[in-house]
């Protein structure tokens, strides 16, 4: 285990803000999370689970409290079930299964965090969730003092959601996590832009390594990387809507996706339409190539972030009547 003090949170996370943090311990084995907890109650402060920080936000002011990071890192397979310790970065537990040659996560190829995020917002991209796979995760219980097994049942999983980002945020620390995939290849039709890129490169392989391929030059292509262009990903979430919410947008020519049987608006459409694609606002870039993102060009701190945000959705909100809600946990 080891205790870090004073560690700058804009080096711990992707968008690049955020003052110090007053501890930060990195576990490594899963005994020591008891030792990191009982630390934090000894010196009465709170606790706060970090992964890669690419799903989380900070402020100047930094965090007066203990960060824990899961740095345990291995993938196991038991048949077609894989183990991955919470510490191990997400897409190399995606190359591992496609050399494996399974099926169900290789559309999430190059989300950026660690496997022990994963299952907070139930990650997803190009047509796949992590619930799709999901069997369990090993967690230790902060508010229980207990280590335990979470079915995915326990989880109540939906888009970008779970419970460990809703009634039950900040009470787990997960160790690991297990899928189970299969043998084959992804069902088609695939998603629309991975159609769009296949016609035109005219793909053939569609093997889980294939598809890893595929779905990493889009990428490579829209997002930015976060080892050299600081953003969070898709900074504000899709809205879903009733069926009657749906028409209603449909009627005033918004495009409606229909997709595991929920009616949505693809935010950065939203964004685009408002006149926002490309547009720098206190130093946040909206992308120029994925209307969701917002890239940290030149922003001198939080508020530079807050300010572009409600200017973002208060755009949106006069324009189209839709309120804008962010993606990133804030710490
Ligand atoms: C360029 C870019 C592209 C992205 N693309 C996508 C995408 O396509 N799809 C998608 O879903 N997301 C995407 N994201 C968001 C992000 O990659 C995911 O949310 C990822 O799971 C975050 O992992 P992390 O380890 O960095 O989490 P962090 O940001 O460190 O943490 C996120 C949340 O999870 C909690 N947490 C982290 N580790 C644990 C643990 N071991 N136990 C309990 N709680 C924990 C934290 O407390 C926090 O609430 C993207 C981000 C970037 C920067």
């Amino acid at each position: 285990m080891k205790i870090l003090e004073n560690v700058l949170l804009k080096n711990l996370t992707t968008m690049r803000l955020g003052g110090p943090a007053r501890y930060v311990i990195e576990i490594e084995s899963p005994e020591e999370i008891k030792v990191a907890y009982e630390f934090a109650l000894k010196k009465d402060l709170p606790i706060f689970v970090l992964g890669g920080g690419a799903n989380t936000i900070a402020k100047d002011e930094g965090f007066n409290g203990v960060i824990v990071k899961n740095t345990i890192q291995n993938i196991t397979i038991n048949n077609n079930k894989i183990t991955a310790m919470g510490g191990t970065e997400w897409d190399a537990v995606v190359a591992f299964a496609c050399e494996k040659g399974l099926t169900g996560i290789e559309a999430l190829s190059k989300i950026p965090g660690l496997a022990g995020a994963a299952p907070v917002q139930n990650i997803g991209a190009y047509g796949q969730e992590l619930l799709d796979t999901f069997l369990s995760a090993e967690v230790y219980d902060f508010k229980e003092k207990t280590f335990k097994t979470l079915q995915k049942s326990d989880l109540n999983f939906s888009y970008r959601h779970s419970i460990l980002n809703t009634t039950e945020k900040n009470r787990y620390f997960v160790i690991s996590i297990t899928l189970e995939l299969k043998k084959g290849e992804m069902p088609r039709p695939f998603y629309a832009s991975m159609e769009k890129y296949i016609a035109e490169n005219d793909c053939t392989d569609f093997s889980p390594a294939g598809i890893r391929d595929i779905v990493s030059k889009i990428r490579a292509y829209k997002l930015p990387d976060p080892a050299k262009i600081p953003s969070a990903g898709s900074f504000f979430k899709n809205i879903y809507l009733t069926k009657a919410e749906a028409d209603e947008a449909e009627a005033n020519g918004i495009p409606v996706y229909y997709s595991r049987n929920q009616y949505s608006i693809n935010s950065g459409w939203l964004i685009e339409q408002a006149g926002l694609k490309g547009q720098l606002l206190h130093g946040m870039r909206v992308s120029d190539k994925a209307a969701l993102i917002l890239i940290n060009e030149s922003a001198k701190g939080y508020n530079d972030l807050a300010q572009a945000r409600a200017e973002i959705i208060k755009i949106v909100e006069e324009k189209f009547g839709y309120k804008l809600e962010q993606e990133p946990v804030e710490l």
